[in-house]
């Protein structure tokens, strides 16, 4: 069932530490079996997407974004005939560097990392723990993830260049990344473009008249959804034309991807390396859409006064912590103070932070900055 662009299992790089087979499962699922039982991973269910735990317990939280993508991700990777335990083990990883409070959280984070002349980026900060501060088995650090994971960890949504990050120079930068990692990119914003629009009009946040003037995909096919079912209530319309936004981007996606393949003469993993280009895309119509659908969410949800709270804590928090660890290492954990022999106090501090929860970071900042903003 496999395509010859797929990932095949015999054609992986393998691990850092070879390991014998396991009778049962393939080193791709045991790739997404290491990932489930994570720590990171189960810090995801107390890490921000869009909306904190302030609003309800029913919208997505970074785990159930993941969990989402994971679900589009093996459906897709199944239609293109890709290799589904590569595709999904990488979506489950995808925001496993994400600090906490969201995008706000990250970028306080780097902003305070570049006043120390470095940064924080989230795929390689995920590159670290699954490298490195995992510590589950005894015969390696990490979770001794296979080459084409920790590949599409870093390569799945951006490009590095090796004269910025010779460190990285293993995972073939100067070569386009598997189809299974370009897939990453695009069914993480599937999920939350639709998912977004779905917990911010159920916030209220966004009023259907607002969604349907300023997203013409999604009057369309809420139009449709008033034919077909106009007796029912608004909000099952409302699911009925987020569906149809869904299918539209998931169906369009699939393919283009397979027309492209086509044109292009794409046969193999080493031509889908070699390619000009990446593949994985939507059509220029789609395209357009997509980007509404972004551009709309930027203005109207993500930048939104409600959501301003949360936002203008992350910073302040982040910094108060960030200082009070510079001038007081030793308040940092035992194991954090060992590492802050090997590498430079900043990063470790950069890392702490960007491991928790926010719950765990507020309760940090109160007990040791006093919680004053
Ligand atoms: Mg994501």
């Amino acid at each position: 069932m496999l395509a010859g662009y797929a990932v095949h299992l015999e054609q992986s790089r393998g691990r850092r530490f070879p390991e014998p087979p396991h009778p049962y499962r393939n080193d791709f699922q045991r790739d997404r079996d290491r990932i489930i039982h994570a720590r990171a991973f189960r810090r995801l269910e107390a890490k921000t997407q869009v909306f904190t735990r302030r609003y309800s317990d029913h919208f997505r939280n970074r785990l159930t974004h993941t969990i989402e993508v994971a679900q589009i991700t093996r459906t897709l990777a199944a239609a293109l005939h890709l290799n589904v335990d590569l595709a999904e083990a990488l979506a489950l990883v995808h925001d496993l560097g994400h600090p906490p409070f969201g995008h706000a959280g990250e970028k306080a984070l780097d902003a305070v990392m570049q006043s120390h002349g470095s940064f924080f980026d989230h795929n390689l900060h995920a590159l670290r723990i699954v490298e490195d501060f995992e510590q589950r088995y005894a015969a390696f650090p990490g979770l001794n993830l296979t080459f084409e994971v920790r590949e599409g960890i870093i390569k799945h949504s951006h490009d590095y260049d090796t004269s910025e990050h010779p460190e990285l120079a293993e995972y073939l930068l100067n070569q386009r990344p598997p189809l299974e990692a370009q897939l990453i990119d695009l069914t993480d914003e599937i999920g939350y473009n639709t998912a977004d629009l779905d917990d911010g009009y159920e916030a209220h946040l966004l009023t259907l008249d607002q969604i349907r003037a300023g997203l013409p995909i999604f009057d369309r096919f809420f139009r449709e959804a008033e034919r077909t079912y106009p007796q029912v209530a608004e909000k099952l319309k409302f699911n009925e034309a987020l569906k149809g936004v869904f299918n539209r981007l998931a169906s369009d996606l699939i393919e283009n991807m397979q027309s492209k393949l086509k044109d292009s003469g794409i046969k193999t993993l080493a031509d889908v390396r070699v390619h000009t280009a990446r593949i994985a895309g939507f059509s220029p119509e789609v395209e357009t859409e997509r980007k509404q659908i972004k551009d709309f969410l930027y203005e109207n949800l993500y930048y939104s006064p409600s959501l301003a709270d949360e936002k203008d804590d992350a910073e302040p928090i982040v910094n108060g912590l960030f200082a009070f660890w510079m001038e007081n290492p030793s308040a940092l954990p035992h194991h954090y103070q060992e590492k802050a022999k090997e590498e430079s106090l900043p990063r470790v501090i950069c890392d702490y932070i960007a491991g928790m929860t926010d719950h765990f970071i507020t309760e940090q900042h109160e007990k040791h900055c006093g919680g004053t903003r």
